[in-house]
């Protein structure tokens, strides 16, 4: 299929009153088990890595693979850079024909945030890409006590028209990584964007939310979720299941397990995400799997 932009696939979710799941890959593998589960349940989806991710998983070498494995799917796909930090990534990421930019400006004062992405907006629209803005600053990985700034409803409004983004990632109370208590999200400002706002949501930090949480951002306008830790934890686990129960191993079913282990996982969020199936349902298939 051609490769859809981000805002093409968020639009369509906004009319179904679901949201997009966008999952982070590393490798081939999670690149298959990502496209499998999106291609059994002919759902699009964004596949995304982030600017933080390249030292591992280089973007000359991630980038084309991510753009085949869209092309070739046999659903819409759009393939986006993830937290971009720098115009030469983004040029780069753009040139490789990456159909969506996430600019994260939101570690610089409001003033300079608004500057940097509308800048960053003109460059991606220039080549054809949609772009997410963030504002308001998103927890850390195991903060116990999240340094989240939640964003600013009123900002938030002035922040979308002067940059021009597509959609607006939003600190609810929401961390990146494993959260070291429960979430305990802010829908009252979730609520009170959503009304000041008439661009689609973002939620990053989706690894550790609970169902009916993703459920109920949905019907409070988030358009597309990021998963990014459960991804890699789905790859590593599939690698431990692998290596437990063997003692002669080869790389032909260590990729198998990596692959099948990054697909349920997403098959999973993805079923959360379409509302195709209930609550109940998703909680009895994860107890008959476990
Ligand atoms: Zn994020």
């Amino acid at each position: 299929m051609p490769i859809r932009s981000m805002k093409q696939l968020i639009q369509d979710a906004d009319s179904q009153n679901k949201a997009v799941g966008a999952f982070n890959v590393g490798n081939m593998e999670m690149l298959l088990g990502v496209v499998t589960a999106a291609s059994e349940l002919n759902t699009p989806v964004i596949l995304q890595i982030a600017q933080s991710r390249l030292l591992h998983s280089p973007l000359y070498l991630m980038g084309p693979m991510m753009i085949s494995a869209a092309r070739n799917a046999p659903v819409d796909i759009a393939v986006q850079l993830d937290h971009g930090q720098t115009e030469e990534t983004v040029r780069e990421a753009l040139s490789l024909g990456f159909s969506s930019i996430m600019f994260d400006g939101s570690g610089y004062e409001y003033s300079k945030n608004v500057r940097l992405t509308s800048r960053i907006a003109a460059m991606a629209r220039d080549a054809g890409a949609s772009v997410e803005g963030e504002l308001g600053a998103i927890g850390r990985s195991g903060e116990k006590e999240l340094k989240m700034i939640c964003t600013d409803p009123d900002l938030a409004q002035e922040f979308v028209q002067k940059t021009g983004v597509d959609a607006l990632a939003v600190a609810i109370g929401n961390a990146h990584g494993h959260y070291a208590a429960d979430p305990k999200l802010q829908y009252n400002v979730l609520e009170r964007i959503h009304n000041k706002v008439s661009i689609p949501l973002v939620l990053h930090g989706g690894t550790g939310i609970r169902p009916e949480d993703f459920r109920k951002c949905i019907r409070h306008g988030v358009r597309k979720i990021n998963i990014a830790t459960a991804d890699f934890d789905a790859l590593t686990r599939g690698a431990q299941h692998y290596f437990a129960d063997r003692e002669d191993y080869n790389y032909f079913g260590l990729n198998e397990e990596m692959v099948h282990e990054v697909y349920g996982t997403v098959k999973k969020h993805i079923l959360i995400f379409n509302n195709q199936i209930s609550l109940e349902q998703i909680f009895k298939n994860q107890e008959e799997k476990a």
